[in-house]
């Protein structure tokens, strides 16, 4: 049997009603590992060398950002504006001869070479996310052992069955991950997968629409139902969960 500590989250994220329970469990990832880069992690060296290089993405720095205490932030930024500046100023050499290059004219040999530096130097960073890499590290296990229960357990089949599906990203990487995790029974679990998909996008598409419907002073009557939440349900159909930001125009 799997490791229980990756089944029985996944399991109770299926107990619930969520658009996308994957998205859920995600979530509680995010806030675990946002949580640990701003505490314990600041006493971990490695992981401080490690931050230092590979930085956080924008999403993830916005939400250290939103902690109260902004002393661990800081001095995460601190550390890691050094490592940044270091690659920066290895290109101080060539800002020189750059700058005094004659005639007008962008000579294309020396001047590519320092392009393609920048480029790869700040390509990478905007790439890695220390938040992001241990979310997804995670994801995986859960994605392995969802498949890995789809197949096995049979009361989790028929949550499974009963749930409102995933959203387009989960779904894309169920679809990817069944191959190597449950090879022969990737078929059915896909095949499966696609119909519920299917359905469930109807589902959502009917209940925006009502929505729609309902700023018709024809419609001011009728009943919203579950659709009175369907704009965040179809954002988080979508494209995953939401984070809120506070609106300051009066509604
Ligand atoms: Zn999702
Ligand atoms: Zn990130």
């Amino acid at each position: 049997m799997k490791e229980q500590i990756y089944t029985i989250p996944v399991n109770e994220a299926y107990d619930k009603d969520y658009e996308c329970p994957l998205c859920e469990l995600e979530k509680q990832q995010e806030y675990e590992a946002v949580k640990y880069a701003l505490g314990a992690a600041m006493m971990e060296p490695d992981f401080r060398m490690e931050s230092n290089e590979k930085g956080y993405c924008n999403r993830h720095f916005s939400q250290m950002f939103d902690a109260k205490n902004k002393l661990p932030l800081a001095l995460v930024l601190d550390t890691h504006l050094l490592e940044l500046r270091k690659k920066i100023e290895k290109l101080e050499k060539a800002a020189k001869s750059l700058e005094n290059e004659k005639g007008g004219l962008f000579k294309k040999n020396s001047g590519e070479k320092v392009i393609t530096e920048i480029s790869e130097t700040l390509g990478k960073t905007e790439k890695t996310c220390m938040v992001c890499e241990k979310v997804n590290h995670t994801m995986e296990r859960y994605i392995d052992v969802l498949l890995y229960m789809w197949v096995n357990d049979e009361n989790f089949r028929e949550k499974f069955a009963r749930s409102r599906g995933v959203c387009l990203k989960h779904f894309r990487e169920l679809a990817e991950t069944a191959p190597k995790s449950i090879k022969g029974d990737a078929g059915k679990f896909i095949g499966m997968l696609i119909n519920k998909e299917i359905s469930e996008l109807k589902r959502i598409q009917d209940d925006i629409h009502k929505f729609t419907l309902k700023f018709d002073y024809r419609n001011r009557d009728m009943e919203l139902g579950e659709a009175i939440n369907a704009p965040v349900r179809t954002i988080e159909k979508i494209s995953g969960y939401i984070t809120p930001y506070e609106d300051d125009e009066q509604s």
